[in-house]
């Protein structure tokens, strides 16, 4: 069947890379992964246009076979470009990578899958248009894709989901979707308004499964005209509670905009450092190197951000407000960053596309690499602090070290733990496996959810949403098998088969 359908898709796709054997294997699967599932993908296609997508699609329906649409599969760290079940074709996006649209004055782009972080970020500068992109720690890979899985970045516009305006999907049955305002021919709104007449569709192309997403719509920020940073070296780990409520209280006076971040000391010396330097592997770090590491480095237990954008005035008042806010932190170090339009553009407070996030693989040595939890907290410094002890004991019984952050959101904290391994300890890998399993469990006991789970641990995340006897799985799968009849699209994505 594959080869049947492998043959018919050269025959009525004539530009289509076709790969397999080792340029498959060795491309896509997931370079995080702490063991070897089953054997890599059979094939990947690489299409370079829309009709081509949807001749695949069908194809697949003809001949029984599976996709796994990607943008550009660099989702380290929650499975990158592997498919979760065994024998599914990769339907590799990356070479639909035209940036179709950038609207200056109402600031936002229409990209294809394939256009990377780089290339939006590369053509704002070249062409000098005054629009800031908000980038994820690991800015490699894609708008779309990132923007897909509900990635985040670290500015007022750091939701990128939220930022989504107006989808174009081909669906499971090969039939061409547009989202929104893409509905109504001719329309010039389809990236200015959300809301059509009726539900809104661009939802449900996120994290499902249910579409291949071909072309998206997405806010950008003005440029504004002054930015400000203040960034806070907190010395104890017992202050987390203070350090986030008082940029909650920040946060809800409406002086900042951005979504403040509070992180342990290990995220950053785990950027620019590796663990052998400070302790040796298979023990938590001693007290003592904790104390050398962060003299070291220059690093708080807790080191938080908050950004600031707008007037000079707002950035003023916003940084007095956020200097006013940290002295109530007890041992508490501020530094304050200041940029103003006409100044060089690399001071100023906006995302930068880099691989700076990847260079934490190193961490656990040449073999390093991490798997992330990401969990929706209350937004309730007491609370967020009763969380991050528990993980961080669970972890330190384990022999795992503690990498993680806190985004405070408009109403809740997502808090991302990177769990650090050696992919060459197969030991620490089963220990790495098990604690994963049981943050899970235990996330879900507190009444707390997973936003993105790497795709080994999909399904267990998924399980914890169960109200109703599973009523949110079972109207999942109807919507699957109306968009997705023959079920071809992502087989085992989210838990869905
Ligand atoms: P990125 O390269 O941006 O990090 P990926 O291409 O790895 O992201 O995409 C992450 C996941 O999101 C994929 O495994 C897939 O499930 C989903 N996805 C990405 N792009 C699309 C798309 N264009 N259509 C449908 N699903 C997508």
């Amino acid at each position: 069947l594959l080869e049947r359908f492998l043959e018919s898709v050269a025959a009525r796709v004539g530009d289509v890379e076709i790969l397999s054997g080792a340029a498959c294997a060795q491309r896509y699967r997931d370079p995080f992964q702490l063991f070897v599932d089953g054997p890599p993908p059979p094939a990947a296609l690489r299409p370079r246009s829309v009709d081509e997508v949807r001749v695949i699609v069908r194809e697949a329906n003809a001949c029984g076979v599976a996709l796994w649409p990607i943008s550009r599969g660099e989702n380290l760290g929650y499975g990158g470009a592997a498919p979760a079940e065994e024998g599914t074709v990769v339907l590799d996006l990356a070479r639909m990578n035209r940036i179709l649209e950038v609207n200056v004055p109402d600031a936002f782009c229409l990209v294809e899958p394939g256009v990377s972080f780089i290339d939006l970020f590369d053509r704002l500068e070249r062409d000098g248009l005054p629009l800031w992109l908000s980038v994820p720690g690991y800015g490699l890979g894609s708008v779309a894709g990132n923007a897909l899985e509900r990635g985040v970045g670290n500015s007022p516009y750091g939701d990128h989901a939220a930022q989504i305006c107006g989808l174009e999907v081909v669906l499971g049955d090969g039939e061409l979707l547009r989202t929104g305002m893409g509905a109504l021919p001719g329309s010039g709104m389809w990236q200015r308004h959300r809301s059509p007449l009726g539900p809104r569709l661009d939802e449900l192309f996120l994290q499902s499964g249910y579409g291949i997403v071909t072309k998206l719509g997405l806010w950008l920020m003005p440029e504004p005209e002054a930015s400000a940073a203040v960034e806070a070296e907190i010395e104890s780990r017992e202050s987390l509670a203070g350090a986030i409520d008082a940029l909650t209280r920040l946060k809800r006076a409406g002086v900042v905009q951005d979504s403040p971040v509070v992180a342990s000391y290990l995220t950053q010396a785990a950027l620019h450092s590796t663990r052998a330097e400070w302790g040796p592997p298979g023990a938590a770090l001693s007290g003592e190197a904790e104390g050398r590491l962060r003299a070291a480095l220059g690093l708080g237990w807790w080191n938080a951000r908050v950004r600031v954008y707008g007037p000079p005035e707002v950035v003023d008042l916003g940084v007095a407000r956020a200097e006013h806010a940290f002295a109530g932190v007890p041992g508490c170090t501020v530094r304050v960053s200041r940029w103003r339009a006409g100044e060089p553009m690399a001071r100023a407070h906006r995302g930068l596309p880099t691989a700076e996030g990847l260079a934490n693989r190193n961490w656990c040595g040449p073999h390093g690499a991490h798997i992330d939890l990401a969990v929706g907290l209350p937004l309730s410094g007491a609370e967020a602090t009763r969380y991050a002890f528990f993980v961080s004991e669970t972890m330190a019984a384990a022999d795992l070290d503690y990498h993680a952050a806190f985004y405070l959101r408009d109403r809740h904290i997502l808090n991302v733990v990177q769990i650090l391994f050696d992919q060459a300890d197969s030991a620490m890998c089963q220990v790495v496996d098990a604690v994963y399993f049981r943050l899970i469990e235990d996330a879900a006991r507190r009444g707390f959810g997973l936003h993105r789970a790497p795709t080994r641990y999909r399904a267990a995340a998924m399980a914890a949403y169960d109200f109703g006897d599973g009523a949110m799985r079972r109207v999942r799968e109807r919507l699957k098998r109306a968009l997705d009849p023959n079920a071809v699209l992502s087989p085992g994505k989210d838990g869905l088969g």
